[in-house]
């Protein structure tokens, strides 16, 4: 069998635009692939001025906007590859590199860099790169920037989620314990929003702890959810909802086995599950 992975391709003019027979980036998967960025001023499609201080913060700074514009960002580079025309020019590069590409001195992408003979236009570096999108999904399993918000009247909620879905995530209701189709599914995939479809959990982070509904230790991306302080009832709680679309999803307790102590007892109604490839 073969898996066929539908590929996407990325333009924006944020970047210089790709004059020839090749995208700025493409997507495919879970992965975004940039074209080798020359210095080119994105409005002009001329080489900045100056020398290699300068290019390397132009084409840094284009990669970002390809990265943006493509659903993901410099944090999730993980290969890149430096053409040099001069290879004493490595440290200059590099400084300013670091500033892009392992701002905080740790997690750096893999990096191949050559010394090549000529580069398009006589530039004196190129760097192409690849990197993992945002692992979010909107509602028609396009990708989205972590951000971008989905906000639906309750009409259109309605329309969109069965009323035992809408009970909970739009209504703060509860299912019954044990009532839930993911309690004790132990398949690997990704948990997401049934509402927005945001990636919420990894499978790695489920385990069994017998309360009734699915629990986690740890979400896939802490900025997938929001966490409110919760009284009703007569007892303090806290509430987690998802932070694309703001549906709620369970509560969080300081009960769990994990490194952070954490339970997060999530509705299985407020979850789709994605089996894993
Ligand atoms: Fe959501």
């Amino acid at each position: 069998m073969s898996i066929y992975l539908a590929k996407t391709i990325v333009s924006t003019d944020k970047a210089p635009a790709a004059i020839g027979p090749y995208s700025q980036a493409v997507r495919v998967g879970s992965l975004l692939f940039t074209a080798g960025q020359i210095a080119l001023d994105p409005h002009t499609q001329q080489v900045v001025a100056g020398g290699i201080v300068e290019q390397t913060t132009r084409v840094l700074e284009n990669i970002k906007a390809i990265l943006d514009a493509g659903g993901s960002s410099l944090e999730r580079v993980i290969k890149t590859t430096v053409f040099l025309k001069d290879f004493n020019d490595f440290a200059v590069m590099n400084s300013i590199y670091a500033k892009y590409l392992a701002p905080k001195g740790v997690g750096a992408p893999a990096r191949s860099t050559v010394e090549v003979s000529r580069l398009p236009k006589d530039v004196l570096v190129e760097i192409e790169v690849i990197a993992e999108l945002h692992r979010k999904t909107g509602l028609n399993g396009e990708q989205l920037p972590v951000e971008e918000k989905v906000e639906l009247s309750n009409e259109e909620w309605r329309k969109r989620l069965t009323l035992e879905q809408y009970h909970v995530l739009r209504e703060s209701g509860t299912e019954r314990a044990f009532s839930g189709a993911l309690n004790f599914n132990k398949e690997s995939g990704s948990y997401q929003c049934a509402g927005c479809g945001a990636e919420l959990f990894g499978s790695e982070a489920k385990f069994d702890s017998g309360c009734g509904w699915p629990s986690f230790t740890i979400p896939a991306d802490s900025k997938a959810i929001r966490e409110l302080e919760d009284i009703s009832g007569g007892r303090r709680r806290i509430e987690v909802r998802c932070a694309r679309c703001d549906g709620h999803l369970g509560h969080v307790f300081p009960d769990g086995p994990g490194p952070d102590g954490l339970r997060y007892c999530i509705n299985s109604l407020s979850l789709t599950f994605v089996k894993a490839q």
